[in-house]
This record gives C-alpha cells, sequence and structure tokens, in this order.
C-alpha cells in the first residue's frame, strides 16, 4: 500500500483527520470531488469580502477544547449572530426574546411574556409533543409558530411540521430577556480572513487531489491505502442495499450589488411559505468588510435529487432506521472509518465536527500504539 490514509472528502472533518496523522509521520492522501477544499464551510474572497459559498456559516461552541484547537488555526472576530425575521410587513428578533414577544404582542415584561405564551399554550392544550409543530406550540404559542416557525420550515425541509422531528426546533433558543443572540454558546464568532485558510493550514504539504470522486474508480482508490476515512454519503457506500436516506438541497442565487449596504445585517430570514427562499444573507455583515459594493446571497430549499449535493440529513425516525442498518455496517469495518456530517448522517454544527474528528484520531492513535 502506498499511503497510511486516504480520505475521502476536505471538509472540516476530513482535513482535521489527515492534518493530526500526517503530523504523527503517516502517509495520507486526500481526494475531494468539488474543485476546491473545505467542503461547506468554503469561503471565497471577493470584492474583498469572504463569501460564504454554501450559505452562512457561524461557528459556536461551549466547548473549551475544540474553541483551542481552532484558534491554532485562524484568530476569530467578536461577530454575534442576531438574525432578524421578516413575516408580511412586519420585522420581528430572533431567537425568541423579549424582543420578538414585544413586537408580537406588546408584553413587556417578563411576566407578561410568561403569562401570554402561558395563555397561548393552554388554548393549544399539547402535554407530550410528539412532532416539531408540537413542541414549538408547546415552547411559544401558536401565533409565533404561525408567523415564525412554520412557513420557514416546511419550506426549508419541504415537510410539514407535524412530520418533523422536534429536536430541530429545539436547535433554537427561548429567552426571557431581552438579548437578540441566536446562540448561547460560550464563544461564537467569524475566522478572521474566511473559512478557507483555516482548511489550507491543516492541508498544507499534504497531498491534495480535487475533481475526484471516489466512486468514479472505487477499485483504484480502495486498494491505495490501508485504510479509508469517508466522509461522503455513507448509503452511497453501501450500494443503497437498505435503501436512500433522504437529504434536503439547497441552491443559492448570488449577487453583487452596486451599493454600500443592501439589508443592514448578516442574516435576515423570510418566515412566509409563499416567499421561495429563507433567508437572505449579506456577507459583509459577518466581518464589517471595507468594500464599496456588498454581495448578498439568497438561499432556496431544494428537493434533493441523486447527484445534488447534500446539505442536510433528514433525521426523522424513518430515515434514522434505514441509517441503523448502514452503521450496523460500518461498525464493523476494520479498513473503513466512516466521519462527517454525511459519513455518519448526523445534522452536526462545525463544533460537533471537529469534537468527533479529534474523537476519532484519538482512537486511532491507540490502535496504532
Ligand atoms: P462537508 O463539509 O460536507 O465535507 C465533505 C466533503 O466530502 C465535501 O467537500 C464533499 O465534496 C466531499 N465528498 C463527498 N463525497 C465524495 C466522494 N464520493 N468523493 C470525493 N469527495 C467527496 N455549522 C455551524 O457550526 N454554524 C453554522 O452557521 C452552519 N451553517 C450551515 C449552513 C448550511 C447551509 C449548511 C449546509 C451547513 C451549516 N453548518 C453550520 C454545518 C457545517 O457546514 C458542517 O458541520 C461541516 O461543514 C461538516 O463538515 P464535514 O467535513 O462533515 O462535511
Ligand atoms: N426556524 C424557524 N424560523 C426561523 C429560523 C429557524 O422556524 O426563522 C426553525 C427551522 O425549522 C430550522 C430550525 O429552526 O430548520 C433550525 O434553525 P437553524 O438556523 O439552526 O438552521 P440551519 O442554520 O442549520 O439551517
Amino acid at each position: 500500500m502506498k499511503y497510511d490514509y486516504l480520505i475521502v472528502g476536505s471538509g472540516l472533518f476530513g482535513s482535521i483527520f489527515a492534518y493530526e496523522m500526517n503530523k504523527i509521520g503517516k502517509k495520507c492522501i486526500v481526494i475531494e470531488k468539488r474543485n476546491h477544499i473545505g467542503g461547506n464551510i468554503y469561503t471565497s474572497k471577493e470584492e474583498n469580502i469572504n463569501v460564504h459559498k454554501y450559505g452562512a456559516h457561524i461557528f459556536h461552541t461551549s466547548d473549551k477544547k475544540v474553541w483551542e484547537y481552532i484558534n491554532e488555526f485562524t484568530e476569530f472576530n467578536n461577530f454575534i449572530n442576531s438574525p432578524v425575521a421578516i413575516y408580511e410587513d412586519k420585522m420581528y428578533n430572533l431567537p425568541f426574546n423579549m424582543n420578538t414577544f414585544y413586537q408580537m404582542w406588546g408584553t413587556k415584561t417578563p411576566a407578561e411574556a410568561i403569562a401570554k405564551i402561558e395563555e397561548q399554550k393552554a388554548e393549544a392544550n399539547i402535554t407530550e409533543p410528539k412532532n416539531l409543530e408540537e413542541q414549538a406550540i408547546s415552547l411559544v404559542g401558536p401565533d409565533i409558530y404561525t408567523k415564525l416557525i412554520k412557513g420557514y420550515t416546511e419550506k426549508q425541509w419541504g415537510k410539514d411540521c407535524t412530520e418533523l422531528p422536534a429536536f430541530i426546533i429545539k436547535r433554537l433558543p427561548v429567552r426571557l430577556t431581552f438579548d437578540n443572540n441566536y446562540f448561547n454558546d460560550r464563544y461564537q464568532g467569524i475566522p478572521l480572513d474566511g473559512y478557507t485558510t483555516v482548511i489550507e493550514q491543516m492541508l498544507d504539504g499534504l497531498e491534495v487531489k480535487l475533481n475526484t470522486d471516489f466512486f468514479e474508480d472505487r477499485e483504484k482508490w480502495e486498494n491505495i491505502a490501508d485504510k479509508i476515512v469517508f466522509t461522503g454519503m455513507i448509503d452511497q457506500f453501501y450500494d443503497y442495499q437498505f435503501g436512500r436516506l433522504e437529504y434536503r438541497g439547497l441552491k443559492f442565487e448570488t449577487e453583487t450589488l452596486d451599493m454600500e449596504n443592501y439589508q443592514g445585517n448578516a442574516v435576515i430570514n423570510y418566515t412566509e411559505r409563499k416567499i421561495p427562499y429563507t433567508r437572505i444573507i449579506e456577507h459583509k455583515h459577518f466581518e464589517g468588510s471595507d468594500s464599496p459594493k456588498t454581495i448578498v446571497t439568497k438561499e432556496y430549499p431544494a428537493q434533493w435529487n441523486p447527484g445534488d449535493e447534500a446539505y442536510y440529513p433528514v433525521n426523522n425516525d424513518e430515515n434514522n432506521e434505514i441509517y441503523t442498518k448502514y452503521e450496523e455496517l460500518a461498525s464493523q469495518e476494520e479498513k473503513i472509518i466512516f466521519g462527517g456530517r454525511l459519513g455518519t448522517y448526523k445534522y452536526y454544527d462545525m463544533w460537533k465536527i471537529i469534537d468527533e474528528a479529534l474523537n476519532c484520531v484519538e482512537k486511532e492513535k491507540e490502535l496504532i500504539e
């Protein structure tokens, strides 16, 4: 064998694994089907603005080890994500907090907001939430559910809220303070010079082949290294033998505008069902870039078809059951390690991917010793 490890995918997971193994003298090769490294966190500099090519990426974590690790590759700015939602002709702060409650109901104190939410919840009479709709209503009541959650969620996932798992909405905080920070985490920010420089440092000096799909020459790649780290779709790896897993696709429409400031915020969500995009991001506001122009991206959720980029796993019971069968096969592999969002079919944020990759590296090192 020519290499110790073949790493399929140059996203955050694959790049951390390759970096750490190279550091201890293991010979690695990384293959990547896209024409650039970085996977979905890839940014490119245009008009002096780092453009998030695959949607807004805000780094956040409460895990000190993860934070210190990523800070070895970049400094972060002090960006705090505070998206604003537009529903019909009104704007609402997110996540759901005292500002939102004031805008929705005119409540001014936590006691007034609690009373309003309780009144709304009592009308709905939900004891044990079984799906996203029931979960959302039992957290914030039907008014907020109808205006800020239902339309956004149904276009985002292409499913009715009653068919979606409750955990998706639990990603968002509900607060009785006037705090518009979208995340509860201790650490948050955007890399000072984009995410691509982080990945470039991880892969510096390593052999990386772009425009190279594992499945186009599977036999060759399966015989090139002692072990394979696979961060692509696990169902594709196993030839869909237990059926296809479901993914959600996205389309991005990016425009450079001849003005300094288009919307005054990095992220504006459009929560009405009839508007086909979920959010518009204005990239310069992630980092206060100095530019006479601005670049904005509309994010359109889309049905995923084989061959499209798989952006989100759809972790409902049906898909999770199919995944369990693939996971069982994966657990018996001695030569293959599955990692990352697609390799483990998990809706993981960046911090969790770093955590998983570092754990995976530790396990691998124990085997080597
Ligand atoms: P990926 O980035 O998907 O990397 C996998 C790589 O493998 C890709 O480059 C792919 O091209 C390559 N590959 C796949 N199959 C093959 C093959 N057969 N042959 C060769 N190469 C292959 N996280 C946050 O923490 N904060 C955010 O604000 C945030 N926003 C997000 C917004 C969007 C729209 C999306 C989709 C995700 C967001 N995330 C966010 C999540 C974040 O993108 C992921 O946690 C992270 O990028 C996952 O890294 P990964 O290495 O697992 O996967
Ligand atoms: N969500 C919503 N309204 C919003 C923003 C989010 O209903 O204005 C819901 C939606 O179901 C979404 C989930 O909250 O899928 C999680 O949102 P998050 O911003 O974490 O999603 P991501 O950035 O991963 O797309």
